[in-house]
């Protein structure tokens, strides 16, 4: 009997991702789209791209996205066209052995002056993460976008960030600080090990992110089925009846993400943590879909704090 049977639960769809979920995209082909500038006459209007993954626009003008300082500000003022006009979809960009990943900015990331003027809103929504191959392409191409050697390692505490903030949006804790106490008071059935062994391991996870935060994590980001054991769910009452799957059994800090990635921290040798991806990050300009239409039809991005 699984434990979303123990919980009398309805199983959810195997595909859909639901709304209220905020599930890390994974990109290796992101779809390049070229658009012209909107006018600011006596200008003339340059060409803009825009990078999507998933259906998620990460940039609308990589040519004019501010991509040396962290967090990175890849969205452009279409009014303007400066990046710190618009300041939405911050994202703080780390690499960890041959990713790059984008992690939703925090507002320890920013400036002080800016700490009290922006909120969760500015930043970017879902993690990313991003084949080092992928970035390589992008950067060939356009020479505004800094070589991934650019960015920091990502430390523990941006292993603690991405982990969290893969957590189901309906029981995601705001830090590691509450993790221990939250899944005690709320998680009802852990599968495959029992709740308490499986708190233990929690347990152990958080001692090693806070023993060093700041310390750089080495290690590897595979696929769930690659990393040597199951992986371990938590499932909390519903609905919608979340599931957390935080690790995998039998392997040390491995922390896993959404959509099937685990970093395993320690194993900083071996072959590299994908194939190479010839294919992607060629240009492909598309047709804009309804969706594209509807995601054009966006609010303008706000005005920020102004710099
Ligand atoms: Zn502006």
């Amino acid at each position: 009997m699984t434990p979303r049977q123990r919980l009398g639960a309805t199983p959810r769809p195997p595909v859909a991702v639901p709304a209220y979920e905020k599930v890390m995209i994974y990109c290796d082909s992101p779809t390049l789209e070229e658009w012209l500038a909107p006018p600011q006459p006596p200008l003339p209007q340059p060409t803009w791209t825009k990078l999507i993954v998933d259906g998620v626009m990460l940039s609308n003008s990589i040519e004019y996205g501010s991509w040396r300082r962290n967090p990175v500000c890849p969205i452009v003022c279409e009014a303007c066209w400066s990046a710190d006009c618009a300041m939405t979809g911050l994202a703080r960009l780390v690499t960890l052995r041959d990713w790059i990943l984008w992690l939703p900015g925090q507002a320890e990331d920013l400036d002080e002056s800016w700490r009290d003027q922006l909120d969760r809103s500015h930043f970017l929504a879902q993690a990313v993460i991003m084949p080092q191959a992928t970035w390589d392409g992008l950067h060939a191409r356009f020479p505004n976008l800094p070589p991934a050697d650019h960015y920091p390692p990502a430390s523990r505490r941006g292993v603690a960030q991405l982990w969290l903030s893969e957590m189901p949006e309906a029981v995601r804790v705001r830090g590691l600080a509450e993790l221990d106490d939250h899944l005690r008071r709320t998680a009802l059935a852990s599968d495959p090990l029992d709740l308490d062994p499986a708190r233990e391991v929690i347990r152990s996870m958080i001692g090693w992110l806070n023993e060093a935060p700041g310390q750089s994590a080495t290690g590897r980001i595979v696929r769930v089925q690659d990393a040597g054991g199951p992986a371990n769910s938590f499932y909390f009452d519903g609905p919608p009846f979340p599931e957390w799957p935080a690790f995998i059994v039998g392997r040390d800090n491995s922390f896993v993400f959404d959509r099937g990635w685990v970093l395993l921290i320690g194993e900083a040798d071996g072959p590299p943590d994908q194939q190479p991806l010839p294919a992607g990050t060629e240009s492909r300009t598309v047709t804009p879909s309804a969706k594209a239409v509807r995601r054009a039809a966006r609010p303008a991005p706000r005005r920020g704090p102004g710099r």
